[in-house]
């Protein structure tokens, strides 16, 4: 098949949806990779790079879109992608179609075969396309709040795993799935001591075996969120309800009683934000103050590290992209995790959330 890779070109977006490696693995299947010029700039992959993999560059996304029989991208297409996008012509990237009712009207339009990251799934009941992401923001979130407590950038001053007789800070966890569980084994890998509160038993049973007796577990609750909340230094949001937005688990009210100048990570506010004060920030001005609480709700936090995200993503999206360059359609009837990516499909939408809150057929 050939297999496209136009550059990413929605704001501050860095990744690529092929790295160098990947287009190397599709070369290998007897694939035909065309890659933009520069598209693996963001991650510090040349042109050369690509075409040592077995690629062949191309000088403009026009040329990409005309010769492809699948596109593989990271962010959802924009308009001046949706418009060379062709029937029958796969397209395998993050959609988020639910919220966007002109890039829907768009990939209707176009009548190409959509396959949504966010949606694919595994055997064990996981979305494994948008796993990596998470772990990635999780990792991140206890760097994002290391930096936040240091006085250089206004915080109270505070090194999160403390010294030999100091003691390290206390970091409370809202929320134990892919992200919380990065973000409690970066900060007990640091020596901070650590909380983790979800609303799931069996997931903290589970984090209990994982982490050994290193981290805390306690079960969600209106009170154990405010005793933890009121004592702690940091505090990870990274709760998710599917399908809804995050629950407002941190009050305006209970800022007043907590540490001074303690820092709260919303990894959540994608879904809204798990904090009532929070609202969402970028990486140029990722914090602000409210009752002396220090915020970060960086919404795109893996945009940050644009080298290792494209890196994790590919890892995770190759078996899925191979299976489709090997056999096109077939592979979305034959495999029911493809078949769950199925979001637009000549003209018709595919997926009934999404449909739902399209208000469109299904
Ligand atoms: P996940 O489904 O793996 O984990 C969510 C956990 O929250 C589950 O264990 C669930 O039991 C728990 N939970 C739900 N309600 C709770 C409550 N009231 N109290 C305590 N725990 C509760 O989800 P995830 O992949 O870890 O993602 C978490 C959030 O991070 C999502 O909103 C996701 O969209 C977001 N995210 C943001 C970024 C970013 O850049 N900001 C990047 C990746 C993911």
């Amino acid at each position: 098949m050939k297999v496209g890779v136009p550059k990413e070109i929605k704001a501050h977006e860095y990744r690529v949806g092929l790295t160098p490696g990947a287009a190397r693995e599709y070369v290998a299947a007897g694939h035909r990779v065309m890659i933009e010029t520069n598209a693996g700039a963001g991650i510090g992959a040349t042109d050369g790079d690509y075409r040592n993999a077995g690629a062949t560059i191309l000088t403009s996304a026009a040329e990409v879109f005309a010769s492809s029989e699948m596109i593989v991208k990271v962010k959802e297409p924009q308009p001046a992608e949706w418009s060379q996008l062709r029937e029958d012509q796969i397209l395998f990237t993050y959609l988020h179609l639910a919220p966007d009712p002109e890039q829907a009207a768009g990939l209707l339009k176009s009548g190409c075969i959509a396959i949504a990251y966010e949606t694919v799934t595994d055997a064990h009941g996981g979305l494994p396309l948008l796993a990596p992401m998470s772990e990635v923001a999780g990792r991140l979130s206890i760097e994002a709040a290391g930096s936040a407590l240091k006085r250089s950038t206004g915080g109270r001053g505070l090194l999160i795993g403390g010294v030999p007789g100091v003691q390290p800070a206390r970091i409370v966890v809202i929320g134990g799935g892919v992200v919380g569980t990065h973000a409690a084994r970066m900060a007990a890998g640091l020596g901070a001591e650590v909380t983790i509160i979800d609303r799931s038993i069996i997931r903290l049973r589970e984090l209990d075996e994982l982490f050994e007796g290193r981290v805390r577990t306690r079960f969600s609750t209106i009170e154990s969120v405010e005793e933890e909340v009121f004592a702690a230094d940091v505090v990870i949001g990274a709760v998710l309800v599917p399908g809804a937005s995050a629950p407002k688990l941190v009050r305006r009210s209970m800022l007043s009683s907590m540490r001074k100048r303690a820092v709260l990570v919303d990894v959540a506010i994608d879904q809204g934000g798990c904090f009532e004060t929070s609202r969402p920030t970028t990486h140029a001005d990722p914090t602000y103050e409210v009752d002396g609480i220090i915020h970060y709700c960086v919404a795109n936090m893996p945009g940050a590290v644009p080298l290792t995200s494209s890196q994790a993503l590919n890892n995770a999206t190759l078996p899925f992209g191979l299976a489709l360059a090997n056999k096109g359609f077939s592979a979305v009837l034959e495999n029911p995790h493809l078949r769950a990516g199925l979001n637009v499909h000549r003209g018709r939408l595919t997926y009934k959330a999404v449909a739902e809150s399209l208000g469109l057929p299904f």
